[in-house]
């Protein structure tokens, strides 16, 4: 069983319950089939907005949950808990939105949020290019006033829900002289003209979450679709805001380890080497070993063991089957 965390309460306990039974019985069947294509059909992101999982942390007058943090976090830990890692409820719950919810005008919040609560709207946030990651100052995507219109050309890549993705808040380069107050973020509606999808990226891990190229070729927006109340506000947006995207970063990398641990802890108990369980020749090695099961060399113990025992009877050590 995880460890629970001191500031989880019963309300949250329910909430990681249901939250669980989606992702078990709405996601896991079907993690292979999104792998396979990489990405996450829309129907299971409506249900997930359905269940009420999408937007917690977004007060009600904007449809979401009215929760908190904590709220994403559950929902997160519920995730990764499941192994059901595809569909980008943190990215487009716990930073596109919030973007949104405190730069946005109420006209942009009462136009999006709703409508990214209830899956019909999926969000992304594109600030890396081809050329630059770390770096955000490199970025050269570009965004020239035209009349009441922007007009966005340029390229971003690795950007993740890239292929589902409705709205993208994509970091344009809007003063070339300014310096880091030269950038600023723009809602950029994906059936635009001009708008198009490059591949959807394979990866090490994360199969079924797709993470896309994405390009701009004469993007027009309308002016109003800048976040924020004047341009060149994007870097101090994305400071205030990336912390929160790291933390709900760790929230399932750390619940993701927990899993790890609690399979790998199952599997050395019912798997069996030399006559015994792996996890006893585990515990045998290290006490007698007087080493700590922490240290990288503990893994190798229970092998040593065998191979100590084998040599003790006589036996060869090298495997019979190769
Ligand atoms: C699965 C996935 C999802 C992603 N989703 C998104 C998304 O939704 N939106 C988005 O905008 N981006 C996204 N990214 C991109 C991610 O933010 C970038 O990968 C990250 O910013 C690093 O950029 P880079 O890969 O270009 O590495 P680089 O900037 O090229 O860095 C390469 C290495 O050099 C190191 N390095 C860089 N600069 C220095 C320095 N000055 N001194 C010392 N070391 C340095 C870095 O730490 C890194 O280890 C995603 C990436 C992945 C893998």
């Amino acid at each position: 069983m995880a460890h629970q965390p001191l500031w989880m309460d019963s309300d949250l306990a329910a909430l990681q319950d249901m939250a669980r039974g989606f992702f078990v019985k709405e996601c896991a069947p079907r993690e292979e089939e999104w792998a396979q294509q990489q990405f996450v059909d829309r129907h299971t992101w409506r249900r997930a907005g359905e269940q009420g999982l999408l937007c917690l942390s977004i007060p009600e007058q904007y449809g979401g949950g009215g929760g908190s943090f904590a709220h994403e976090a559950v929902v997160a830990q519920a995730q990764a808990h499941s192994l059901t890692p595809s569909i980008g409820i943190g990215v487009h719950s716990v930073i596109v939105a919030h973007y949104i919810l405190a730069y946005g005008t109420e006209d942009q919040k009462h136009t999006w949020l709703p409508r990214m609560a209830s899956g019909e709207v999926i969000g992304a946030v594109a600030m890396t290019e081809p050329g630059t990651g770390s770096d955000l100052q490199a970025i050269k995507t570009r965004a020239v006033v035209d009349g009441d219109d922007y007009v966005i050309d340029g390229a971003k890549t690795f950007i993740s829900n890239g292929f589902n993705a409705d709205i993208v808040l994509t970091v344009c380069q809007t003063d070339k002289s300014a310096g880091a107050r030269g950038f600023s973020l723009i809602i950029v509606e994906t059936d635009r003209e001009g708008f198009s999808r490059g591949r959807n990226l394979k990866k090490m891990g994360l199969h079924g979450q797709d993470t896309c190229e994405l390009s701009f070729s004469g993007v027009r927006v309308p002016r109003a679709n800048l976040l924020g109340a004047a341009e060149g506000q994007g870097f101090a947006q994305l400071m205030q805001q990336l912390p929160q995207e790291r933390l709900i970063l760790g929230v399932s990398a750390v619940a993701t380890m927990e899993k790890a641990v609690e399979l790998t802890v199952a599997y050395t108990k019912e798997r069996k080497a030399c006559g015994t369980d792996v996890a006893a020749a585990w515990h045998r090695g290290s006490a007698s070993g007087g080493g700590c099961a922490g240290r990288p060399a503990a893994q190798y113990r229970p092998w040593r063991v065998c191979g100590r025992d084998r040599l003790r009877a006589g036996q060869s050590v090298v495997p019979s089957e190769t």
